[in-house]
C-alpha cells in the first residue's frame, strides 16, 4: 500500500493529492470552495488558498489509499 505524506501549503503544490473533508461537514470557515473527489466523485470542500495542482480526494478515499494522520 502506498503511504501518503502530509505536508504544508508550499510543498503541497507539488503533491499528488489534496485531502478534503465532505462538503456537508461542519467547518470553522465560511469561505471554503467546493469541488469533487477525483476518486469517488463525492462533493468536498477545501480552503480557497489550497493548492490547485494536486488531485482533490475526500478523507474516505485518502484513508483507503493509505493516508496516516
Ligand atoms: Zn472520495
Amino acid at each position: 500500500m502506498k503511504a501518503i505524506k502530509i505536508v504544508g501549503d508550499e510543498e503541497a503544490e507539488n503533491c499528488d493529492f489534496l485531502v478534503c473533508i465532505a462538503a456537508d461537514s461542519p467547518s470553522p470557515f465560511d469561505d471554503n470552495l467546493t469541488g469533487f473527489c477525483s476518486e469517488c466523485g463525492v462533493k468536498v470542500q477545501f480552503r480557497w488558498h489550497a493548492p490547485r495542482k494536486p488531485k482533490r480526494i475526500c478523507i474516505f478515499c485518502a484513508a483507503k489509499l493509505g493516508a496516516k494522520p
